[in-house]
């Protein structure tokens, strides 16, 4: 049984899903000390029981210390089990990482698999479902994975109460190319409100208009219809030649409107500057899928990303556990646009 610490390197709930997936994937159970211990407030929250308990259910594993603020855990998982699955977490922990968890083995499941979650599908410090849709789903593809998401109900922190379908086809993947990111070919803003006044997403989507010369075509206001609960987010998508990326950022009380677009206008402008195809949050979300296309094939591919993050190394060590694969982390170039560091796999 392999032995994981989940204080190491990042120390959040990524060691943790990397390791359920990874230990589903591969058959091999694990045991897994000081869960989170990085994290404020330690141990297991709903989000993670509902990620152990869906890849317990998947993996038909037997578990031990599956209770909220556990801090150890033991998996021992015997079979993948594709098809229906699902998945209610309980409050508005992110369902997209529970998607997270366990996709690795839907992935390689000899069959396939309809998963449906629900819970939060737009949460701060979580991939949102956009980013996921846009973004991380068509990247996939470039691999040959054959992954479709829905979103049926939007749900955010603190009511949650949203819904997320994801179906998946087993198909080996293929090593991936995303060395450049090509011109880019468009900018939308999108601003989302729940429970929220309308004239908040409309102040957003002001700031970016302004700011990105938008037309009105590019601007997408959504009022979500018979809302859960109160929330506010807003996206800027910016569309590449070889890569579409989606930046966000979250409405919060006594935070301006004004200033909650111009950070999610920051972080993607930072993104068109720095001039390379796969931002920090994509990056360590591709290491999975590198490393199961090299256990099939001897090479997973290639990306070039910007500063490597604690995230990105610590999932790189994880997955080291599991699979017999090595990640690469080289500079590219120093400075300016076309700096960055190119990561494979192999
Ligand atoms: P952890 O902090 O260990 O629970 O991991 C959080 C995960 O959410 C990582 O895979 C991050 O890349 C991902 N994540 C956090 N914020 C975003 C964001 N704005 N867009 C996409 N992914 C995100």
């Amino acid at each position: 049984m392999l032995i994981i610490d989940g204080s190491s390197g990042e120390g959040g709930g990524q060691v943790l899903r990397t390791a359920l997936g990874l230990s589903l994937a591969t058959g091999t159970p694990f045991h897994i000390d000081n869960i989170r211990a990085g994290r404020a407030r330690p141990g297991l929250l709903r989000q993670h029981l509902s990620a152990v308990r869906t890849a317990a259910a998947v993996g038909r594993a037997e578990v031990d210390g599956d209770t909220l603020g556990s801090r150890s855990l033991s998996f021992i998982p015997s079979s993948l089990v594709p098809g229906e699955h699902q998945a209610s977490i309980g409050s508005a922990g992110s369902a997209m990482l529970v998607i997270q968890a366990v996709l690795p083995a839907l992935l390689v499941a000899g069959g396939p698999s309809r998963l449906v979650v629900e819970g939060g599908t737009h949460n701060p410090s979580a991939p949102p479902f956009d980013f996921i849709a846009r973004t991380f789903v068509p990247t996939l593809a470039r691999m040959g994975a054959d992954v479709r998401v829905t979103l049926e109900r939007p749900g955010f922190y603190p009511a949650g109460g949203g819904r997320v379908v994801v179906e998946v086809g087993p198909s080996p993947l293929r090593p991936l190319d995303l060395v450049e990111r090509g011109a880019v070919r468009s900018i939308r803003a999108r601003a989302v409100v729940s429970a929220v006044p309308v004239s908040v997403a409309h102040r957003e989507l002001r700031v970016l208009r302004e700011r990105f010369g938008l037309e009105r075509e590019a601007l997408i206001c959504e009022d979500v219809k018979l809302p859960v609960g109160p929330g506010n987010v807003v996206f800027v998508e910016v569309e590449c030649e070889h890569i579409t990326e989606v930046f966000t950022a979250f409405g919060e009380k006594r935070v301006r409107a004004e200033d909650v677009a111009a950070a999610a206008g920051d972080a993607a402008q930072a993104w068109i500057d720095g001039g390379v195809p796969v931002c920090e949050h994509l990056a360590d979300q591709l290491l999975i899928p590198l490393a199961l296309a090299a256990r099939s094939g001897g090479d997973g591919g290639r990306f070039r990303t910007g500063p490597v993050t604690l995230h990105t190394t610590t999932n790189a060590e994880v997955i080291g556990r599991f699979l017999d694969v090595r990640f690469s982390f080289e500079p590219t170039a120093s400075g300016g646009a076309g700096a960055g560091t190119l990561v494979s796999c192999a």
